[in-house]
């Protein structure tokens, strides 16, 4: 089993000079291998990464494009894994794009990064760096500072170094053994999650769970962070000739100030702390969730369909649903706990969790409603919640399928349970029961 540990550094100027160029080698090492991807198969060639990186190394220590001003291969400087690691990744992302393609999902190419718009990294393998409490020995620069020691005891797979704002991470695979790996947990209880916008999350247990205040806070100031940086872009355009407003034309480099320069560095610092306390609040989230319960049950919510809606687009946006989605199906794997994925046509809020009943003129305004078959006053959320609980036990509430058009009020159509996805694990491992306890003998039963 596979963990990943991403430790802050704490690098020397010179340290962080070497980072900014290794970083910038590898993002240019991409763009190349792309282009010249692109190129052979316009040609009808069948490009692949290692013979592209073959082609690459015979090239870049002699071609001018890869050369200093000084005519010296600049490359040199840097050590070889950030420039060899880019063909794989690429190899990579083309699979990944092939395979969603195949699947039928929505298929994103690779495309070229851009300095300054793209994630900073480059790797470094196993066998070249080595770690000693909280130093790591990277190659061509010696010791690196780390905040803490590596949390994981394994074998050590791989480094990546990369950037968020201005600080420096280094994030090391560890291939652990499955005592590791696999966690206890604390309780074994069964819960429905609904995820919203008023409250981030409500469980059948009766909690609502907020977003973090600091959140707000920090979102307020980021509009004042943004408003000061795009006053300093507007001020640069005047200068330069240009109209307020205007868009420039492509290519075109304005000068950039001292303030202005300030003023992004600002603006980005800020975004990585909105994204700290994100990941914060979801992680506590998603492991408490793994940790105290065998069978999870949330909405399969469409994330992209629901970011067009532009009013929902920014609480969603805001408390990181993706992200709290794809920490689940990770930390589930961990505590061996059953996660359910409703399907995305059930009709969670809608029926009456207690008979059945499907209110057809619910609206996403209407926070509580009174079941008109038993008379039961809901709590929307809630009794979400306690629907998608449901589809965890022998208990789920018949459903019309969603192609009948209503029709599901008097609850006596054919039962057509609302479609249950466990979550498919790489090894092929899977429990079906969503109740049995499939990881007792790793965990010492208390
Ligand atoms: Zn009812």
């Amino acid at each position: 089993m596979q963990l990943t540990h991403k430790i802050a550094l704490r690098p020397t100027p010179e340290q962080v000079d070497y980072f900014e160029r290794a970083c910038d080698a590898a993002r240019r090492v991409w763009n190349w291998a792309l282009n010249e991807w692109n190129r052979q198969y316009a040609a009808g060639g069948k490009p692949n990464a290692m013979a592209l990186k073959k082609q690459f190394n015979a090239i870049k220590y002699t071609d001018p494009q890869w050369l200093d001003e000084n005519g010296r291969p600049w490359l040199q400087d840097i050590h070889r894994d950030a420039h060899a690691q880019p063909f794989r990744n690429l190899a990579k992302a083309w699979e990944r794009f092939f395979a969603d393609l195949k699947e039928g999902k929505k298929a994103h190419k690779p495309r070229f990064k851009k300095k300054g718009r793209c994630r900073d990294s480059f790797y470094v393998a196993n066998d070249k760096f080595t770690l000693n409490g909280k130093t790591i020995r990277l190659p061509r620069i010696g010791e690196v500072a780390m905040t803490e020691e590596l949390r994981f005891a394994g074998k050590i797979l791989g480094a990546t170094v990369s950037r968020t704002a201005d600080r420096w991470f280094v994030a090391i695979q560890v291939e652990v053994p499955d005592a590791q790996f696999y966690q206890c947990r604390t309780s074994h209880g069964v819960n429905g999650v609904d995820l919203g916008i008023k409250a981030v999350a409500t469980i059948s247990s009766g909690e609502v769970i907020e977003a973090p205040k600091p959140l707000k806070a920090a979102l307020r100031r980021l509009k004042i962070r943004s408003r000061r940086l795009s006053r300093k872009l507007e001020a640069a355009k005047k200068a330069a000739g240009f109209e307020r407003r205007a868009r420039l034309p492509k290519g075109t480099r304005l000068p950039v100030s001292n303030n202005r320069r300030k003023s992004a560095a600002a603006l980005a610092r800020l975004h990585a702390r909105i994204a700290n306390i994100r990941a914060d609040f979801t992680h506590k989230l998603t492991t408490r969730l793994c940790r105290e319960n065998q069978a999870l049950v949330i909405e399969d919510l469409n994330v992209k369909g629901m970011l067009e809606n532009e009013k929902l687009a920014r609480a969603i946006s805001d408390v990181g649903f993706g992200m709290l989605r794809s920490q689940l199906e990770y930390k589930a794997r961990r505590y061996g706990t059953h996660l359910i994925i409703a399907d995305r046509w059930y009709p969670s809020s809608r029926l009456c969790s207690i008979c059945g009943w499907k209110n057809e003129a619910l609206t996403l305004r209407d926070q509580k409603w009174v079941c008109a078959q038993c008379g039961a006053h809901h709590d929307r959320d809630l009794n979400a919640a306690l629907n998608l609980k449901r589809l965890a036990t022998e208990t789920a509430l018949p459903v019309a399928s969603p192609t009948s058009n209503g029709g599901a009020a008097s609850g006596t159509l054919p039962a057509v349970v609302g479609k249950v996805t466990p979550v498919r694990y790489d090894d092929g491992q899977q429990d079906t029961s969503g109740q049995e306890e499939n990881r007792a003998h790793l965990c010492a039963l208390s």
